[in-house]
């Protein structure tokens, strides 16, 4: 048996086209950039009008199930979903699962950021070791005949104020990665989320699809 035999031998392997279950373009250019040196081709669903499911789980990988569930119902292909966020330990966890609605229906993130620092100065938290926070991403595969694949990671971090840089999306220009002087919205997109050799896979995203390669993927 090959190597990448073996190594799948308990998880399904994913192969040819999938759906990547986002409407999000930030996180389909991530997807795609980790998909692409798999010979994965990636359309989003959003491209195929594909409806967007309720996010009404409550955790990560709960709503990462519910939308590549409905996804794979709904195309008929292999769908591969992630639900992430931002967590603030000083604010109990928010916006946690609500990441993205805190931006609202006009997806203002600056608006976001804002309240988050609001918060914080409410709470006292000016030192950095009072604005501890990570990325959480949970990924999951999911095939029309209802087989799923799930993995999950972190990367730890401080927010910064003011936001930083201009690349990225989301909550990018606020979060310092532990070890590092520059936040995401600073660093090309090769530096957050690229794997070896171009990059270290430091995202959370990069980090459950390194997971997620081990398992599922073959070169
Ligand atoms: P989801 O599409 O429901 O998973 O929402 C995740 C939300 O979390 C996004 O809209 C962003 O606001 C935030 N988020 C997740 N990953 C990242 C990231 O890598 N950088 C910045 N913000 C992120």
């Amino acid at each position: 048996m090959s190597a990448n035999a073996a190594k799948t031998k308990a998880h399904r392997a994913i192969t040819g086209r999938i759906v990547v279950a986002t409407h999000n373009a930030g996180k389909l250019r991530e997807m795609r950039d980790l998909l692409a040196p798999y010979g994965i081709e990636a359309v989003s669903a959003g491209e195929l009008n594909l409806p967007e499911p309720d996010e009404t789980g409550e955790t990560f990988r709960s709503n990462a199930r519910i939308k590549a569930q409905a996804a794979a119902q709904k195309s008929g292909l292999t769908s591969f979903a992630d639900d992430s966020g931002l967590v603030v330990d000083a604010l109990g966890g928010d916006p946690g699962i609500y990441s993205a609605r805190w931006a609202g229906p006009d997806k203002d993130f600056n608006g976001a950021m804002a309240q988050i620092e609001k918060l914080l100065q409410e709470r006292g938290a000016t030192l950095p070791a009072q604005r501890k926070a990570h990325f959480v991403s949970a990924l999951c595969v999911c095939w029309p005949d209802g087989h799923m694949e799930e993995f999950e990671a972190r990367i730890d971090g401080t927010l910064v104020w003011p936001p930083r840089g201009t690349k990225g999306f989301g909550y990018d220009p606020m979060f310092l990665p532990d070890g590092h002087e520059r936040t995401f919205g600073e660093m090309p997109p090769e530096e957050k989320h690229g794997l070896p050799p171009l990059g270290k896979g430091l995202s959370h995203r990069a980090r459950a699809f390194v997971k997620l390669a081990e398992a599922c993927l073959v070169r």
